[in-house]
């Protein structure tokens, strides 16, 4: 009984000015209940939203939160997590939950890439950035990652069973296998030596995945999600879709998939597209680390089915709000007088009961509940874009709603 499946509701179609596109919405059903796609999912990277509580996420429209097995390995622990009954149980979050890896953070702790870059990757094409280097805090061989805790300088070391291991005792609705993320400065022969050990973790992940669902079958059903890279490469990145998609260990296959890596912004929509392609229709697609509105509407529109991203809460703390004219920072001093809300459309919370000139003296201030508001403002306000998006597909004027939107939002640029 896996109790976990996704179907695809309505099709993007053919209205695209390039043909086919594969944009869906849909629906997750997960043991914690259903996530109705596309969806954004809020990251509360050590089982919180920070500085906000599960209950507002609640009532702002979040239908699942993700966190970070690096981060609850290191502490609590994912022993105590697992004696409270789990991530939801231990945060009182009664809804689906994800939990990333720990990939990502481990081999970015040597490199500190970011997932998004806009830049001429053709300039500088080198695998010190991830295989050799100074101070590195990670080490990758074809066994695992070994790594120094950002909190204390102790070693530690993730395999694919290691991974696992945590996720299960973590106990997330929906976990992802251990993969080796890339940058884009790796050359490409590096590239095919990182996607098959991916490949090859990957078949691990799915092993040790079948016994320990067998071994704790009284918890609730996980889904694994496995991950595919292969950079800015149209072979690499249709192999890694195709190879992931095709693995069967013993009737374990994966639940889903993780669309992952550095992604060349300019080339977003092309590389997700390639992936969702391959990929089967009936399993839910995530794209890992995405959160800005353009890209939004580029993974919906190629295919990806939910988003997390820690930038909602991030920007929220350093008082840059999204508005439907852009995003700005309430610290501008022609906010002082702003006695209306944030964003005259917004739904949230804050916008209902607090003016932007509020908000605006909190950070000045330097008040707590100023990284509060803003931070329900952002998170709702960017997972409504997503159920926005979602609608259009429904309504079947997606492709009006993106020209629209991203008018607006990116007229002062
Ligand atoms: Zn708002």
């Amino acid at each position: 009984m896996t109790s976990f499946s996704f179907a695809e509701s309505h099709r993007l179609g053919d209205s695209g000015s390039n043909g086919e596109r594969q944009g869906r919405a849909g629906e997750i059903t997960t043991p914690h209940g259903i996530i109705q796609t596309p969806a954004f999912i809020p990251v509360g990277t050590k089982a919180t939203v920070k500085s906000v509580l599960p209950e507002s996420m609640k009532e702002l429209g979040a239908q699942a939160l993700l966190a970070n097995a690096y981060h609850l390995y290191l502490q609590p622990g994912p022993q105590i997590v697992d004696e409270a009954g789990g991530l939801g149980a231990f945060m009182n979050w009664s809804g689906p939950t994800f939990t990333d890896s720990g990939g990502f953070q481990v081999l970015s702790l040597g490199v500190g890439f970011k997932k998004v870059i806009a830049m001429d990757t053709q300039t500088f094409r080198s695998d010190e950035v991830i295989a050799e280097g100074k101070d590195r805090l990670a080490h990758v061989d074809d066994d695992g990652v070994t790594f120094k805790s950002h909190l204390d300088g102790s070693m530690h070391r993730f395999t694919p069973e290691v991974s696992m291991q945590v996720q299960h005792q973590l106990g997330a609705d929906i976990i992802f296998a251990f993969d080796e993320c890339t940058t884009l400065h790796n050359t490409r022969s590096y590239q095919e030596r990182s996607l098959e050990r991916t490949r090859l973790w990957a078949k691990r992940c799915l092993v040790e995945h079948g016994r320990l669902t067998a071994e704790r079958s009284h918890r609730p059903y996980q889904a694994l999600y496995g991950v595919l890279q292969g950079a800015q490469y149209e072979d690499l990145r249709r192999k890694a879709a195709k190879d992931l998609a095709g693995l069967d260990e013993d009737g374990i296959a994966f639940d889903g998939f993780g669309l992952g890596g550095a992604l060349d912004k300019a080339e977003l929509g092309t590389i997700v597209g390639w992936m969702c392609e391959e990929l089967p229709r009936n399993k839910p697609r995530h794209l890992l680390g995405i959160g800005e509105p353009d890209d939004l509407f580029t993974g919906v529109e190629n295919g990806a089915d939910t988003f997390d991203c820690v930038a909602p809460s991030r920007q929220a703390r350093t008082s840059a709000v999204f508005t439907d004219d852009g995003r700005i920072n309430l610290t501008n001093t022609k906010y002082a007088r702003a006695f209306e809300p944030i964003d005259a459309n917004c739904d949230c919370y804050t916008c209902s009961n607090y003016t932007a000139a509020y908000v605006s003296h909190l950070f000045r201030a330097k008040e707590m509940s100023a990284a509060t508001l803003a931070t329900i403002h952002n998170e709702r306000y960017i997972v409504r874009l997503v159920e926005r998006m979602r609608q259009s597909i429904i309504a079947g004027d997606f492709y009006e709603f993106k020209k629209d939107y991203l008018g607006r939002f990116y007229a002062s640029k």
